[in-house]
């Protein structure tokens, strides 16, 4: 490997992200050979742990933690790489001085040239507070090495604390050293949108609002909020899954072609697509965002209690558990072609997935011997997860007499490419920030465009100008939803568990 020697230090290291993903990411990386030999993983956080306690907690009891095919004295190694400094506080002068201390001391005993990640994997209102005290303690720019931050989500509540945070964060850190990490874009089947478009010469000319007639993206779940009501209530699917993640997904789908595949023209791009979202202003929120709210009913996993009756969400709350919404990108691939973007809670699959539906062709020359080939539509499918995969819809000739047409599908499975297992989506996003590759990061100026475009929303249902609607459990959402594609065609892909209903 040639990473540059490094710590990666995990603020709230005490947390359900560091035990769930971050130290199993790094183990795989480990196991795969990528770390430096000079690494170390020091956790911090309010706990009182000693380093064996802690490596107790997040490898040796850790459920998450999957040996795999390591043997005991690999994972004994990987262990030892890892220590724990714990804190009063998080702005405690005291004891950052301590952190930096106890830094310095690795720093020698590894001689990792004061290079450091700093990890943020505590509750957001701490997002402003941990740059400012390592500013304090002189760690934001260390003199022989770099020192990167990288940043959870959510990247603030709305576009004016978004723009705060940011602010906040780049007083002290370079916007480069700013790894604000979606896991979205971690995901080999978001990446590979890029390479299906931009490294094949047939889909870009169709790739337009010449051939498109509309884009779909869904990203559905079983579950619904289990235990974690009080912290979903405060957030919702438009904060959680749609400013975040599925713009992410959309800017890959819509952007323009980058004059190179590196970080700044790739994510130039990506904010220029932001930018030409046609904002959608309060009076619009109505026709064309819908947002909804389970009620009791029946999933896969079985019976479901009410959203409302979960625990820590209030009786009355208006938090969307589900948001279907139609809009339009202002700009001359796309000029008047409408995208549509749902997801939510409680539905009856669990999937991600992009549709891009193309026009019909200009005579149904064939509709004399079958109604089916009046509507018969060509769609790409491109499937995010599970399943990955894409699958290409078109109509063939039924064999026999006359003309009758049947929609047929050409698939490919991602998992056909390897027989290695597909890095999971914090491995890689962590390679990336331990070379210093921000290309899968998302950048400032482009969440703030984001938030922009979801604020007005927010706002109109915060002032209650819209309704939301209930929809059973283990249903699609709303049927109002389903308005939302008058006059546009396709309507809402009925998705198959499988990228296609083919059995493999
Ligand atoms: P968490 O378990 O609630 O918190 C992480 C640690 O932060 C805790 O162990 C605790 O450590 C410290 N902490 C908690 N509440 C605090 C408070 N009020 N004041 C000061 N410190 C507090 O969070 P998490 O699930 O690990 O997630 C970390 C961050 O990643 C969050 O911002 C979350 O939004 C984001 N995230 C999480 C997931 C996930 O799957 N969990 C996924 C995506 C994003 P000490 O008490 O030891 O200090």
């Amino acid at each position: 490997n040639n990473l540059d020697p490094h710590v990666l230090v995990i603020f709230g290291a005490s947390g359900d992200l560091a035990q769930r993903k971050l130290v199993p990411a790094v183990f795989d990386l480990f196991r795969g050979g990528y770390l430096p030999k000079n690494f170390a993983l020091l956790g911090a956080s309010r706990t009182d742990f000693t380093d064996e306690a802690f490596r107790d907690k997040v490898v040796f009891n850790n459920e998450h933690f999957d040996q795999k095919d390591a043997t005991d004295e690999q994972v004994k190694e990987f262990s030892e790489m890892l220590f724990y400094q714990d804190l009063a506080s998080y702005d405690s002068e005291k004891d950052i001085k301590a952190l930096a201390a106890r830094l310095k001391k690795l720093d020698k005993e590894l001689k990792v040239g004061q290079n450091y990640i700093f990890y943020l994997s505590t509750p957001p209102k701490l997002y402003s507070t941990i740059p400012a005290a390592l500013a304090k303690a002189g760690l934001n720019e260390t003199k022989e090495g770099w020192a990167r931050l990288i940043v959870e989500k959510p990247f603030g509540y709305d576009e004016e604390s978004a723009v705060k945070l940011n602010r906040d964060i780049q007083t002290h850190f370079e916007e480069n050293s700013i790894y604000r990490i979606d896991h979205y874009l971690g995901k080999e089947t978001v990446q590979n949108l890029l390479v299906t478009r931009f490294a094949n010469g047939f889909f870009e000319p169709l790739w337009n609002r010449n051939y498109v007639q509309s884009v779909q993206i869904t990203a559905s779940e079983t579950v619904g909020v289990g235990s974690r009501g009080g912290y979903y209530d405060e957030s919702g699917a438009m904060r959680d899954m749609v400013q975040n993640h599925l713009l992410q997904v959309l800017a890959h789908v819509a952007m323009e072609p980058p004059i190179r595949a590196d970080a700044h023209s790739i994510r130039n791009e990506k904010l220029k697509l932001f930018q030409s979202l046609r904002p959608i202003t309060r009076k619009d929120v109505k026709n064309q965002v819908i947002r909804g709210q389970y009620t009791a009913g029946v999933t896969e996993k079985g019976k479901e209690i009410a959203y409302r009756d979960a625990p820590g969400v209030p009786d009355d709350s208006k938090t969307e558990t589900y948001v279907g919404m139609k809009f339009f990108i202002d700009n001359w691939r796309w000029a008047g072609v409408p995208f549509f973007v749902r997801t939510g809670k409680c539905l009856p699959l669990k999937l991600t997935e992009v549709v891009i539906t193309f026009k019909n062709p200009p005579q149904a020359i064939f509709s004399e011997y079958d109604d089916y080939a009046m509507s018969c539509d060509n769609q790409l499918i491109i499937r995010i997860q599970p399943d990955e995969g894409m699958a290409l819809e078109f109509g063939m000739k039924v064999p026999g007499e006359g003309f009758r047409v049947k929609n047929v599908d050409m698939d490919f499975f991602y998992r056909d490419l390897t027989k290695n297992d597909v890095p999971a989506a914090y491995t890689r996003l962590l390679l990336d920030c331990m070379k210093g590759e921000p290309t899968l990061y998302a950048r400032g100026d482009s969440v703030e465009a984001a938030w922009a475009f979801i604020d007005p929303i927010l706002e109109a249902w915060k002032n209650d100008e819209v309704p939301i609607y209930s929809y059973p459990a283990g249903s699609w959402g709303p049927l109002q939803a389903d308005a939302l594609w008058i006059g546009e065609g396709a309507g809402w892909r009925n998705p198959t568990a499988t990228l296609t209903d083919k059995k493999h």
